[in-house]
């Protein structure tokens, strides 16, 4: 960041207000918080530093992974025929949490959305039209129940559908407006079970 700050502490608050949900009260609380915990710091930096060498994105189906292919992608024992559409890693690991689902995943890194400039260039669309070869039967399209989300799996069915594939959607389990990754397990696994062709 060339306009970064060159006072240390605000810096940090620079920085740390870059996060989503982190305005810059809250920026300020967190660095303050940080320099009076000298620990805090020293291990903060080295998480950082970490995730930034070692975590990377799977780059079959998109997901945070720090190997490449993902131990999911690589699993022999998840059916290759099932691609299950989230929009995010957190939905794909609060569909893992129901324990249930055998297929495998990709990750869109968000929903279409023309207001925000998210549009299906911005998304990891053309990943997943690359795995739709072979052995694919079924792509289960589990975006949020929100605008965005209808959206995106409206856009992505009339994209597969024409591919001879089956394409469905999760049940409205889910209920509207609402993010999969605050759905409790048992709803989301109804939702899965009473998916849809769409
Ligand atoms: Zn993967």
């Amino acid at each position: 960041m060339a306009d970064a700050p060159s006072d240390p502490l605000t810096r940090l608050v620079h920085h740390l207000s870059r996060l989503p949900g982190i305005g810059s009260r809250s920026a300020t609380r967190l660095a303050y918080h940080i320099v009076r915990d000298g620990s805090i710091a020293s291990d903060l930096a080295e998480a950082l530093v970490l995730v930034d060498e070692q975590v990377g994105r799977c780059s079959l189906c998109c997901d945070i992974s720090a190997s490449d292919p993902c131990k999911l992608c690589l699993d022999p024992r998840r059916d290759s025929s099932l691609i299950c559409v989230v929009e995010r890693t957190q939905d794909l690991r609060a569909l893992e949490r129901t324990g249930e689902f055998r297929g495998r995943y990709h990750v869109l890194e968000g929903a279409l959305s023309p207001l925000d400039g998210i549009g299906p260039e911005e998304l990891r669309i053309s990943e997943l039209l690359a795995r739709i070869e072979n052995d694919v039967e079924e792509v289960i399209l589990a975006t949020n129940a929100t605008v965005s989300g209808d959206a995106t799996a409206l856009y992505l069915s009339r994209l597969l559908k024409p591919l001879g594939l089956k394409v469905s959607r999760i049940a409205r389990g889910v209920s509207v407006g609402a993010e999969l990754e605050y759905t409790d397990s048992s709803t989301l696994l109804r939702a899965l079970e009473e998916r849809r062709e769409i």
